[in-house]
């Protein structure tokens, strides 16, 4: 299945895996076996990785969400951090990814260091549309061939990918060994064809392409501050708009998304305690109380919201085992 970037579309092999048959699909992925002239593999595999709670009840992902994400981990790893993702030879070529993020950098005059996330929506939906235009022939039949055509069904004509169900459990189960991996071999990559002085503290320019800085959470802050009670979520100390946080219920390192369905409001104190841990199970009883009600409201995607139970489960089991309880509780 060398040539599976000419695919227009494909289906995922629907029979029984082991999981030593997964690892082989991954392990593959990892080895020097998967040939790379530039590194959308890793970024669309990140970019599945981070939708992973976006899917629908059948597993579908659309171009639209993946590559909204694959353009917001590009711009900030290649306008921010200025890292090729492609060896430049002789002739200071260019990925088509990278001219296409130029093109919109060049079409609104942006200024070099903007994060993605301080673009306006109609810039960042016209980047994400050309990127996706420029990226989509090579990178999704490419990732599909060179996981054995297990992960995923997929169509370039309808725009999207649907997760075989068995890959998805394993992939659940086992996200941040996968993705650790992932970034280890895209950071290779990158050294291979960056300068020495682009690639300092290249992994958390990686793990943090998404990261969103505190004032673009003031949105979500707004929503929730108007139509929730005043308090901290956790220990139930009266806040104002002024003194509140917006914690990831579920810790954003492990989910590295930004959705309505994980935000609480939380008093600074316990947010800066709470940190990278989850919080005690009757917190995972209140928040999906909470997220009912939001999903009656139309307010937040019922689909995902409703996961929140198991994404608690597996973060446990991908490492999460500190449980953070607030001084006084609230529940
Ligand atoms: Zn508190």
């Amino acid at each position: 299945m060398a040539a599976g970037y000419l695919l227009k579309e494909a289906e995922y092999e629907d029979r029984p895996l082991s999981d030593d048959e997964m690892w082989s699909a991954f392990a593959y992925l990892f080895s020097s076996k998967s040939v790379n002239d530039t590194s959308y593999k890793f970024g669309f595999l990140k970019s599945i990785l981070d939708n992973l709670y976006n899917t629908d009840s059948k597993l579908v992902l659309t171009f639209d969400q993946l590559f909204a994400k694959f353009a917001e981990i590009y711009w900030n790893l290649v306008l921010k951090h200025h890292i090729r993702q492609k060896k430049p030879g002789k002739l200071n070529r260019r990925s088509e990814l990278e001219n296409a993020l130029l093109y919109g950098k060049a079409k609104y005059d942006i200024l070099e260091d903007i994060p993605f996330e301080s673009l306006s929506e109609d810039m960042r939906i016209d980047i994400c549309h050309k990127v996706k235009m420029k990226c989509k022939e090579n990178v999704v039949g490419a990732l599909y061939a060179d996981l054995g055509g297990l992960f995923y069904s997929f169509s370039k004509k309808g725009e999207w990918i649907r997760i075989n169900p068995r890959m998805y459990e394993f992939v659940c189960k086992h996200k941040v060994a996968i993705e650790k991996l992932n970034y280890y071999e895209w950071a290779k990559f990158l050294e291979r064809v960056n300068e020495d002085s682009a690639v300092d503290h290249l992994l958390s320019k990686i793990d943090e392409s998404t990261l969103r800085t505190r004032s673009s959470l003031a949105y979500y802050r707004d929503i929730l501050f108007q139509e929730f009670e005043n308090k901290c979520f956790y220990c139930g100390k009266p806040v104002t708009k002024h003194s509140v946080e917006v914690d990831h219920f579920i810790p954003w390192s492990f989910i590295k998304d930004d959705q309505i369905w994980n935000f609480v409001l939380a008093c600074p104190e316990c947010n800066n305690k709470k940190r990278d841990k989850l919080a005690q199970v009757d917190f995972l009883t209140k928040i999906s109380e909470r997220n009912e009600i939001m999903i009656e409201r139309d307010q937040s995607n019922k689909e995902s919201a409703r996961r929140i139970k198991m994404i608690y489960t597996w973060a446990q089991k991908n490492g999460y085992n500190e449980i953070w309880t607030p001084k006084k509780m609230s529940v």
